[in-house]
């Protein structure tokens, strides 16, 4: 059987770390398997789906490396769905129903009241003719029920394991507006069969909907997909998250926090599974490791503090090549691997090196703490050229004249040095720093 899956938001607002773990998953368990993966649009619902959403969307996708094979937006297979819909009426599985909003929110509140389900009682399904043409009369537009069967419902949940449901225990759902558009539970049934989803990955939100759907599936004569339902996401609080929660969202992490795209990945492949957390430079190295067997039945928790403990770790062992064209579009033009080797290892995010260009390339106003120690030293710096063994050998001059050592003698070169105190190890950003500035900074002179 050849894999086919599909990751299908709605663009109603922007993506968030639960959401990309969904479409990575789909996307590892595609590459894995040699299959191919739909990006699908769930935009029929146009009072809320925007095109800058869908831009979004592709932007988000795009900036982590989550190609897709096909892609497809629902507004436009619109008449597909139509007919679909028709099929189910000609074959006796839809029947209209008339009750306003109001008349189904009492009818839910009363059986609640009663310690009841909320389910639908079909009324309409015992409507008489005579009552649905006084009602069609009066101008009165049916919105459509799919009749399910009574009987059990059932699967083999690739996350979940075994489900069990019964069609009597669920509410005829609504698949046709009295606007006559057709809604998701629909839509998403026919394009799964259309487009020969082979395996449905997507959140245990939707558990209900499988319940239902796999009769839709059946209804429409599709081969019944695979499914495989993950646990949502919760913020480190263990509160759901949502697309309108900006912090989590995958252009805000990018955007506003800088975080690299292979730590969120890092991160989010690991998540909910037993396997330790670990930094992988790329996709390839994910592909490798990916297991949908791994993902457990359990809650995972999304903390924002392991994202940015992972994206330090990453970019410690960044190389150089990888990052020479970021560097340049920070404005660090001119940085090379012996600037990025000297820094990386103080990196939270790959802005923070800018200060590091400023201490080695910029100007600093230094901070002499013993103007005098300081002159001393300066005193001693040797000649040019050089590299990473002048700060010891400059170092042990300092000490014999000074009889200072350990923290007393780092701590003010450090301070005077960088205007810091704390950073690269001096010894690689001496060289960097060069002779005219360090000469400079120690006799407490901008430079
Ligand atoms: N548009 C639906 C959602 O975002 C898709 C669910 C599915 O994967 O079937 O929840």
């Amino acid at each position: 059987m050849s894999v086919v899956v599909r990751f299908a938001p709605s663009p109603t607002g922007l993506l968030h770390v639960g959401n990309i773990r969904l479409a990575l998953v789909n996307w590892l368990f595609a590459r894995k398997a040699g299959g191919r993966l739909l990006l699908r649009l769930d935009d029929t619902d146009d009072e809320r789906s925007t095109p800058t959403f869908a831009a979004g969307i592709e932007r988000d996708l795009g900036w982590l490396g989550l190609d897709w094979d096909l892609k497809a937006r629902q507004s436009d297979r619109l008449a597909l769905y139509a007919g679909a819909a028709d099929r189910l009426k000609v074959a006796g599985r839809l029947y209209p129903c008339y009750e306003s909003p109001e008349e189904l929110g009492l009818k839910r509140k009363s059986l609640l009241a009663r310690g009841l389900p909320p389910l639908y009682d079909r009324a309409a399904l015992a409507l008489p003719a005579a009552d649905r043409a006084r009602l069609e009369a009066e101008g009165r537009r049916p919105h459509w029920r799919f009749r399910l069967d009574h009987q059990p419902v059932g699967w083999t949940d690739l996350v979940r394991g075994p489900a069990h449901f019964d069609g009597a225990d669920l509410s005829d759902p609504v698949l046709v507006r009295e606007d006559g558009r057709t809604l998701y539970t629909l839509s998403s049934v026919v394009d799964d069969i259309a487009f020969g989803i082979s395996h449905v990955i997507r959140g245990e939100d939707h558990v209900a909907n499988t319940a239902v759907q796999s009769q839709l599936w059946q209804a429409l004569d599709g081969p019944v997909p695979a499914f495989a339902h993950l646990p949502l996401l919760t913020d480190a609080a263990g509160h759901g998250l949502s697309k309108r929660l900006g912090s989590l969202s995958i252009a805000s992490l990018r955007d506003d926090d800088g975080i690299e795209a292979m730590a969120l990945l890092s991160l989010l492949a690991r998540l909910g599974t037993a396997d330790a957390v670990e930094p992988h430079l790329t996709l390839d190295e994910l592909i490798g490791s990916f297991d949908l067997d791994r993902v457990s039945r359990a809650t995972p928790r999304f903390d924002p503090e392991d994202l940015l403990r992972l994206n330090a770790r990453l970019l410690h062992l960044t190389p150089f090549a990888a990052m020479a064209g970021r560097l340049a579009a920070l404005g660090l033009d001119g940085a090379d691997e012996r600037f990025w080797l000297a820094v990386r290892p103080n990196l939270t995010r790959l802005s923070d090196a800018a200060r590091w260009w400023q201490v080695s390339h910029g100007t600093v106003t230094p901070t002499l703490s013993d103007p005098a120690l300081m002159a001393r030293a300066a005193a001693l710096l040797p000649p040019e050229p050089w590299d990473e063994t002048t700060w010891g050998s400059w170092i042990d001059r300092v000490r014999s004249a000074t009889g200072l050592k350990g923290k007393a003698l780092f701590l003010p070169l450090r301070l005077a040095l960088t205007g810091c105190d704390h950073g690269p190890e001096l010894k690689n950003l001496l060289p960097l720093i060069g002779r005219r500035r360090a000469e400079a900074r120690l006799n407490g002179l901008t430079a």
